[in-house]
């Protein structure tokens, strides 16, 4: 073992992985079994010699969170099993081994984040010991997200809904060419009593599991439309953008609770936007459809959210009454200038405006992803280099600085 892989595995703790090794030479499974456990003391491996296997491993221990594909099997390759672990929605790590030229495995690697996958890297056979440091080396601190003590309990989330602890913040969206302030979107917050402000990260995915989502979905929607109206007195003329999941627009009566409260605030439903994430409308459309429908009809926008994130395809665009696709923030962060990316984006860019679909950049962080997008004809952009998600009381003066910096 050399000195580097020796510092790994000491100064970090990768105990807690479960690993699935998956190559139909059993000679491979052995050695990366043998690395895993004397290098980085990984000793929890099940090995595959078959994609079929490795689902049935996947079906039965659902605590895997490391696996290695190889992608050149017999039979189902490699690729159509990144697929089934899309479909089956495997959120560890993906580590990919092939013999295979480096162009095909960089357009495997985008194709593992359009997957939605969490690809950490590739081995290139034939590997060597030291070519594991770098790929465990990513795992590093995110332990966090497969520890469901992270995520907040069911009684703290019905607490937090009970004690109207929901917060809203709110993040501006500008139009690329002219820099105008177009609107904002909603993202909720919980206020914990001992933990302080909690992001959404922690207790959206709990609150989907339970309907509890729904009672927060309201929630957001009464205060924001409430700061809407105060934004609105105040002459600013904006649209706003909320986060509703599949669950809420299951419910029958959705598109109803809209409207009141639209009319409640007397806010014209055009100012309104329903952001949903493209790669949940899977299950039972039809209540989903309904409602979407309804709303779209009255003048209530729709945004396709994370585009380019998981299954993200035309032919859904096509489905629903879309008005905005939001290009995944991952385009921009972690591939930013990636060629292969920037001919995704611009292609992406090009169909939605065929369709008369507008395009939102997120994660815009800082001034050069900005002129990119705008450069590539995008047309709005929301990020921390416009503005992070501010309490409603800053939007103002938010807005004046932006005007006054433009
Ligand atoms: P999202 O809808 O994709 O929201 C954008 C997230 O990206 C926000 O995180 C925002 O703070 C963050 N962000 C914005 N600009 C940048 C940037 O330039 N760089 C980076 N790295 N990040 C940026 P946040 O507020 O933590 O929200 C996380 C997710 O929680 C949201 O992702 C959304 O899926 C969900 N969420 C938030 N509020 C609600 C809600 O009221 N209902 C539902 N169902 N989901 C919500
Ligand atoms: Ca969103
Ligand atoms: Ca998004």
């Amino acid at each position: 073992m050399n000195i580097q892989m020796d510092l790994a595995s000491k100064t970090k703790d990768y105990e807690w992985l479960n690993a699935l090794l998956i190559d139909d030479s059993t000679v491979i499974l052995d050695y990366v079994a043998k690395v895993l456990e004397d290098s980085f003391n990984i000793s929890n491996c099940h090995k595959a010699t078959s994609s079929a296997e490795a689902i049935q491993v996947l079906r039965s221990s659902k605590s895997i969170n490391l696996l290695f594909l190889d992608l050149n099997m017999p039979n189902v390759d490699g690729i159509q099993f990144l697929e089934k672990l899309s479909q089956i929605n495997y959120k560890g790590y993906v580590v990919i081994m092939s013999g295979v030229s480096t162009q095909i495995i960089s357009s495997v690697e985008s194709l593992t984040k359009n997957y939605g996958l969490n690809y950490i890297g590739t081995l290139l056979k034939p590997m060597h010991e030291s070519d594991f440091v770098n790929i465990i080396n990513k795992i590093g601190t995110s332990r966090k997200k497969f520890q469901s003590s992270d995520s907040l309990k069911t009684y703290e989330i019905i607490r937090a809904i009970k004690n109207d602890d929901i917060e809203v913040m709110y993040q501006p969206q500008i139009e690329l060419a002219s820099r105008k302030f177009m609107g904002v979107e909603a993202l909720c917050r919980m206020v914990h009593p001992r933990l302080g402000m909690i992001s959404p990260d922690r207790f959206i995915d709990k609150a989907e599991e339970s309907e509890l989502i729904i009672h927060i979905t309201l929630a957001v929607l009464k205060i924001a439309f409430g700061d809407w109206k105060k934004w609105s007195m105040n002459g600013l003329d904006l649209k706003l953008s909320v986060n509703v999941s599949p669950i809420s627009l299951q419910q029958p009566e959705f598109a109803d609770t809209i409207f009141m409260l639209l009319s409640q605030f007397a806010m014209p439903a055009d100012k309104l936007c329903i952001e949903i994430t493209e790669g949940a409308l899977a299950n039972d459309p039809l209540q989903e459809l309904a409602n979407l429908n309804r709303l779209s009809m009255r003048g209530v926008a729709l945004a396709f959210d994370d585009f380019g994130q998981n299954n993200s395809t035309i032919e859904r665009l096509q489905k629903f009454p879309v008005n905005y696709l939001k290009l995944d923030k991952s385009y921009f962060i972690e591939q930013k200038g990636q060629l292969n990316q920037l001919a995704l984006i611009n292609s992406t860019l090009s169909i939605a405006k065929e369709l008369h679909i507008k395009t939102i950049a997120e994660g815009v962080e800082d001034s050069a992803v900005m002129s990119l997008v705008t450069d590539m004809g995008c047309d709005y952009g929301q990020g921390y280099y416009i503005s992070k998600p501010m309490k409603a009381k800053d939007v103002l003066a938010w807005q004046r600085e932006w005007n006054a910096k433009t």
